[in-house]
C-alpha cells in the first residue's frame, strides 16, 4: 500500500455539475480498520480505489481471502457552502458498516451504523441496507470513514448508492422510493385479490389460483424487501425475519411460475418437474426457519442455483409453447416481454459495479398484472356468455312453463271428463240397467272375492235368493211394462231396506235377486229375509186394473252352517231354499238344510 492525500470531493463544484453521488476515486485500507486519529493526522495507509466497486475487483486475490474488511475515506469540501443540512444517503451495502466524521479541526463524531461490524464475517451483524446519516450543519469539509465488516462474498464492499444530499430531498427521496414500493405492493394485493376472487366463482380455471400463489409469493419479496417501510417502522430485530423471508422468495416464486406455466402451456414432464419444486419449497423453507441466519446467509449460492434451474424451465415452457403455436402463447409474449426486459436489466444491474438499478421485481409485477388482467377478460367474457345463456333459457323455460300449464290445465279437464265418463260406463256395465241394482256378471265376481275372504278368514257369509210369486201373472194381467214397475218397486224397496253397507244386492235373473250378507250367520239372515218378506207383501201398486200386492219366496244358504265348499254348492242351496218356498206356498223364507 502506498501513502497518498485521501481523494477529495469538492460538494459544490459537483453540485453545479448536477451530481451527488459520492461515487468516484475513495481511499481504501483493505485488512485493516484504521483508527481516527490515524487518519486525522494523515498518517494513514491507504490505496485510492473507483467506488463503487466490488472488492474483488479493486483488490488483489489474495488479500481478499485473507482480510475481507477495511476503511473507506473520503474527504468533503465546500459542504456547507452547498448545503443547509447535508446527509450522506446510503442504500444497498449488504454488509455491516459504521460510519464516523472527522471535521477541519480532526475532532472525529459518530454517523451511524449498520448491524454490528466484524473482522471475522461470521461474526458480523448484518442490517437494514438503508440509512440516512446526518452530517454536522455549517461544516466548510471534513472526511467521512466508513468502516466496511468483513464480507460474505467476492461481491462485498462499497458498491452500493452513497450521495451526498439535503435533508430534505433525501427524505423526498424516501418518500417516492416507499411510494413506489406501496404502488408495486398494492399491484400485489390486487392481483392477488383479484385471482383468488375469480377462483373462487370459476373453480375450474386453476391457473387463476395459481396466477394468485405465484403473486403471492412475489408480494412477500416485494414485501420483504422494501427496507424503507422497516427503515420508518422496522424494529432491527426483525431484520433477521425479513433476510430469512427474503430468502425463502428466492425459490418460491420461480416453483410458482413453474406451476402456473405447466397449466397454461402443459408438456409431458411439467407436473413432475412441479412435484419436485413442491417437494423442495417446504424444505427449504423449513431450512430457512429452522437454521441461523448467518448459515443460512452462506449457503445463498444453493438458494440461487433452485432460482436459476426453475426459472431456466419456466422459460423453456414458453419457449416450448411458442414452438407448438400454443394458443396463448401470443399474450403471453407480448406480457413477458416486460418480464424478459427486467430480468435483463437485472442480469446487468447485478454483473456492473456501476448500475444499481434492479427492475425485474416491478416487471414482474406488471407481467403478473397484465396476465390477471388477460384472464379476468376472459372470465368477464365468460360471465357474459353465461348471463346471456341464462337469460335465454330463462325465458324459453318461462315459455315452456307457461305452455305446460296450459296443456295441464287441458288434459285436467279430460281426465275429469274421462272419469265421469269412466264412472259412468263402469256403472253401466255393473248394474241393470232397469231396477238400478248390481247385474248378474257384477254379483258372480262379488260372490267370488267375499267367499275367498269369508274362508280365509273363517267369517260367515249367508246368501239369501228370492222371486217374485206369480209374476207371470203380473205381466199377463197388467202388462209388461207394469210388470217392470213391479221389478223396480222391489229393487227400490230392498235397496231402502236398512241392509249394511257390506251387504250387496243384486237381479240375479228375470225377477230374481240376490242379497249376499257378510259375517251374517243363519239366524240374522233368516231375520233380515224376513223383514222384507213381510215389508214386500205391505206394499200395493196400483194399476189401471186394479191394486196388486206383491210378495215373494226366499231361500236361503249360509257358508258355515251348511258347510259349503264354492260358490255354485251355495247357490245351489239357496235355490233349492227358494223351490222349496214356493212348494210350501211362497211368500214365506226357507233356509237351506244341513246335509246329514
Ligand atoms: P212363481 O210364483 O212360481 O215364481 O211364478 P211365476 O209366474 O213368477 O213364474 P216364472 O218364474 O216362470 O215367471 C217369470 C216371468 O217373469 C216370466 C217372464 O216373462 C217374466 N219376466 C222376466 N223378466 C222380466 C222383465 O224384465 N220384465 C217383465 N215385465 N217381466 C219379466
Ligand atoms: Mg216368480
Ligand atoms: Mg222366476
Amino acid at each position: 500500500m502506498s501513502s497518498q492525500t485521501i481523494p477529495t470531493i469538492d460538494v459544490q463544484k459537483e453540485l453545479i455539475d448536477g451530481k451527488t453521488s459520492l461515487a468516484g476515486q475513495w481511499a481504501l485500507s483493505w485488512g485493516e480498520w484504521t483508527p481516527l486519529a490515524d487518519i486525522a493526522a494523515s498518517k494513514a495507509n491507504f490505496k485510492v480505489v473507483l467506488l463503487p466497486n466490488f472488492v474483488s475487483s479493486i483488490v488483489d486475490e489474495k488479500t481478499l481471502n485473507t482480510h475481507r474488511f477495511g476503511t473507506y475515506t473520503l474527504k468533503l469540501n465546500n459542504l456547507s457552502d452547498a448545503f443547509q443540512k447535508p446527509v450522506i444517503r446510503m442504500r444497498n451495502v449488504n454488509d455491516a458498516w459504521q460510519a464516523w466524521w472527522i471535521d477541519e479541526s480532526g475532532q472525529s463524531q459518530f454517523l451511524g451504523e449498520s448491524g454490528k461490524i466484524a473482522k471475522n464475517y461470521k461474526a458480523q451483524e448484518v442490517s437494514f441496507k438503508t440509512h440516512i446519516l446526518q452530517l454536522p450543519q455549517n461544516v466548510h469539509s471534513g472526511t467521512l470513514v466508513v468502516y466496511l465488516s468483513a464480507h460474505l462474498y467476492k461481491r462485498g464492499g462499497m458498491y452500493g448508492e452513497f450521495d451526498v444530499q439535503e435533508f430534505e430531498s433525501a427524505n423526498k427521496f424516501l418518500l417516492s422510493d416507499l411510494a413506489s414500493r406501496s404502488v408495486l405492493i398494492a399491484i400485489g394485493l390486487l392481483v392477488v385479490f383479484q385471482n383468488i376472487l375469480f377462483y373462487i366463482f370459476r373453480p375450474k380455471e386453476r391457473v387463476l389460483l395459481l396466477l394468485g400463489i405465484l403473486a403471492f409469493s412475489t408480494l412477500l419479496r416485494a414485501t420483504a424487501s422494501a427496507e424503507y417501510v422497516y427503515y420508518f417502522f422496522g424494529n432491527p430485530a426483525m431484520y433477521g425475519f425479513l433476510l430469512k423471508l427474503e430468502y425463502i422468495t428466492i425459490v418460491w416464486p420461480p416453483v410458482a411460475a413453474v406451476h402456473f406455466f405447466s397449466c397454461l402451456f402443459p408438456t409431458k414432464r411439467s407436473s413432475q418437474v412441479v412435484k419436485i419444486g413442491y417437494i423442495i419449497v417446504p424444505i427449504v423453507i423449513m431450512y430457512t426457519v429452522l437454521a441461523p441466519l448467518k448459515q443460512v446467509l452462506e449457503h445463498l449460492l444453493y438458494y440461487q442455483v433452485i432460482l436459476v434451474i426453475f426459472t431456466l424451465y419456466a422459460l423453456w415452457l414458453i419457449i416450448n409453447s411458442m414452438i407448438v403455436k400454443s394458443y396463448r402463447s401470443r399474450t403471453m409474449i407480448i406480457s413477458g416481454l416486460f418480464l424478459f426486459l427486467g430480468v435483463v436489466n437485472d442480469v446487468i444491474a447485478a454483473q456492473s459495479s456501476s448500475y444499481n438499478l434492479f427492475i425485474a421485481e416491478y416487471t414482474l409485477f406488471l407481467f403478473l398484472f397484465a396476465q390477471t388482467q388477460f384472464h379476468s377478460l376472459r372470465f368477464v367474457s365468460a360471465l357474459d356468455t353465461a348471463e346471456h345463456l341464462t337469460n335465454n333459457l330463462q325465458h324459453e323455460v318461462a315459455e315452456k312453463t307457461k305452455e305446460l300449464s296450459i296443456r295441464n290445465l287441458e288434459l285436467e279437464d279430460k281426465a275429469d271428463y274421462l272419469k265421469i265418463q269412466h264412472d259412468q260406463i263402469k256403472e253401466l256395465s255393473e248394474t241393470d240397467h232397469l231396477t238400478g241394482l248390481y247385474n248378474r256378471q257384477t254379483f258372480d265376481s262379488h260372490l267370488d272375492l267375499k267367499f275367498y275372504q269369508a274362508v280365509q278368514k273363517a267369517e260367515k257369509l249367508a246368501l239369501v235368493m228370492l222371486d217374485i210369486d206369480n209374476f207371470k201373472k203380473i205381466n199377463d194381467s197388467y202388462g209388461h211394462q207394469v210388470g217392470d214397475e213391479c221389478l223396480k218397486t222391489v229393487a227400490e224397496f230392498l235397496r231402502q231396506s236398512n241392509l249394511r253397507k257390506d251387504d250387496f244386492v243384486a237381479r240375479y235373473g228375470g225377477e230374481e235377486m240376490v242379497i249376499v250378507l257378510t259375517n251374517t250367520d243363519i239366524k240374522g239372515a233368516e231375520e233380515i229375509s224376513q223383514r222384507i218378506c213381510d215389508g214386500l207383501s205391505q206394499i200395493e201398486l196400483h194399476a189401471d186394473e186394479g191394486t196388486i200386492v206383491l210378495t215373494a219366496s226366499f231361500g236361503i244358504a249360509e257358508l258355515i252352517y251348511n258347510q259349503v265348499e264354492n260358490t255354485t254348492q251355495l247357490l245351489k242351496l239357496a235355490d233349492d231354499a227358494l223351490y222349496q218356498a214356493k212348494s210350501l206356498g211362497k211368500n214365506q223364507v226357507v233356509t237351506a238344510e244341513v246335509s246329514s
